[in-house]
């Protein structure tokens, strides 16, 4: 069986704590490797070769940067085939979902070869007489980041590539379920030549978080995973006095008006609620249907729903692969299995669906339920399956004042061909990224990702300029050179002005 280890100090480390998490292949449902869980120790390990590196890496030039960004750059491009089999392997997505992946990450990498015009700084020249005052931009120290297993390369993408441009060094802690991916990444930056130690990868679980949250060398902290451990990632690494940014779940709505094209709008709801099987935090899990259209619209999304192919990640003919494991599986199917009892229409039930020839595999079908209400379950809850809630609203205000109490505010998207009416919502709805008949939108990498409410803790947004801005920390210089033909100015006791 495959072991995977921990990255430290430029190479690859054995697991010391005896402790291992097992990783499934989850089409098949075996266990195909062992990871690594790290101890306080180990954790330590890989912060203090961080510190070592930042040192020089701090303090190194953009031009040295750059270079290695773009090599990297080039070595991903390479290997983006084998990082996408990797995350199939661990992850369960289909190739061409994992290829999707590796080019969003691969994105936030252009982002950060393009560092040099982001940390240009300001200058005021003349502020007063000889004064000049300058902003600039300088690194933290040891920045971490903590990543969840539904993005296994993406989303470690959206952190390190920047954090290490802008001059931090990285502790990454992968998700347990699907680390290979991530170990790969650091691999080929060391390839590109990243000095070692700027980039380190520790292995684990809560253990390993819990640690990075109190060490007194870590600077920062950037999280994305679900909502109630985002919440406790913000508050303890705040109380410890690191900058944070903790991005969470999402129940994300879909608000189709009237006058909507709906065959796009129910193309648009099946790609977005079943792709990943609907593990995706920008996935649509609710599609609010306005005014009559609702029948129509659930027809349509059934209709397309049902010819969806769902198979093993590596087979070119699977369109859905399987969900992570088999315990989330069941807690996927429990919702379907409870939605009727709280009033919902079962118009497709996906439970009880398996592959011949990957019986064991952690598979379930779509499902589709409509005229669901909003204190059931399967609203309420983030499920992170392929499983979509209709609802159904009279007007736009109370589609959006449904959409507007969600406790989530990740993403939504309004489908309409009213220009007026998708202002007025993307100006009155409460979430941090909207869609004008784009159901998933995630934003480009020079545009920052992140949600309201309960789907982001902290100031920043991830990636684009708050990217920039949460790895780097502000600084104003203000210089007076007196000309040599001044006269001393003397001893003024009043504010300067
Ligand atoms: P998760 O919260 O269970 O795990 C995320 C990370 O936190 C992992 O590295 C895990 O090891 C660690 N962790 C888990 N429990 C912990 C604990 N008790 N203490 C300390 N650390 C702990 O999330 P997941 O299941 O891996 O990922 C799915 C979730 O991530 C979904 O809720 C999804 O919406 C969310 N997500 C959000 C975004 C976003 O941008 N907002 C992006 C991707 C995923």
């Amino acid at each position: 069986m495959k072991t995977v280890h921990h990255w430290i100090g430029g190479q690859a480390v054995e697991g010391a704590s005896g402790s291992f998490g097992p990783v499934t292949d989850p089409a098949t449902g075996e266990v195909t490797t062992q990871v690594a869980l790290a101890s306080a120790d180990e954790v330590d390990a890989a912060v203090a070769a961080a510190k070592a590196a930042y040192a020089s890496w701090g303090t190194s030039s953009l031009a040295q940067r750059t270079s290695v960004l773009f090599t990297f750059r080039a070595l991903l491009d390479q290997h983006r085939d084998e990082i996408a089999r990797l995350i199939t392997a661990e992850h369960g997505k289909v190739h061409d979902d994992a290829l999707g992946e590796v080019a969003r990450g691969l994105e936030i990498v252009d982002l950060a070869c393009g560092i040099t015009v982001q940390l240009k700084g300001e200058l005021s020249t003349q502020v007063a007489s000889r004064v000049d005052v300058a902003s600039i931009r300088q690194p933290l120290g040891v920045v971490a980041g903590i990543t969840p297993f539904n993005f296994p390369a993406m989303v470690p993408m959206w952190m390190f590539p920047l954090a290490i441009a802008c001059g931090n060094t990285f502790v990454l802690k992968p998700s347990e379920k699907d680390p290979s991916a991530a170990l790969r990444l650091a691999e080929l930056f060391a390839e590109a030549g990243l000095p070692a130690g700027v980039l380190n990868v520790v292995n684990g679980d809560k253990v390993a978080v819990d640690r990075l949250l109190e060490h007194p060398d870590v600077a920062a902290v950037s999280f994305v995973g679900s909502t109630p451990i985002a919440r406790h990632i913000h508050a303890t690494a705040s109380a410890n006095g690191k900058r944070v940014q903790a991005l969470g779940g999402a129940k994300n709505h879909m608000l189709v008006l009237p006058d909507a094209d709906l065959d796009a709008a129910a193309d648009a709801a099946v790609s977005a609620a079943y792709g990943s099987a609907g593990e995706r935090c920008m996935a649509v899990s609710a599609v609010v249907a306005v005014g009559a259209i609702g029948d129509e619209l659930v027809a349509k999304i059934k209709e397309r729903a049902e010819k969806i192919t769902i198979g093993p990640g590596h087979d070119p003919a699977s369109e859905m692969g399987p969900l992570i494991t088999a315990a989330h599986r069941d807690k996927v199917a429990g919702y379907v299995a409870g939605a009727a009892a709280q009033g919902a229409e079962v118009v497709l039930d996906g439970t009880g669906f398996t592959v011949e020839g990957y019986e064991k595999g952690h598979w379930i079908g779509l499902s589709l339920l409509d005229k669901v209400s909003t204190d059931s379950d399967a609203y309420r809850d983030e499920i992170f399956g392929p499983v979509l809630c209709v609802l159904r609203a009279e007007t736009y205000e109370e589609g959006l004042a449904l959409i507007n109490a969600s406790p989530y505010g990740n993403g939504t998207a309004v489908f309409t061909r009213d220009g007026g009416a998708a202002r007025r919502f993307q100006l009155e709805v409460e979430a941090g990224m909207v869609g004008v008949n784009v159901p998933i939108p995630v934003p480009v990498g020079y545009h920052s990702f992140g949600g309201w409410k309960d789907s982001l803790f902290g100031d920043h947004h991830i990636y684009g300029n708050d990217g920039t801005h949460f790895y780097t920390r502000g600084k104003v210089v203000t210089t007076r050179w007196p000309d040599p033909a001044d006269a001393p100015t003397g001893v003024d006791l009043g504010f300067p002005r």
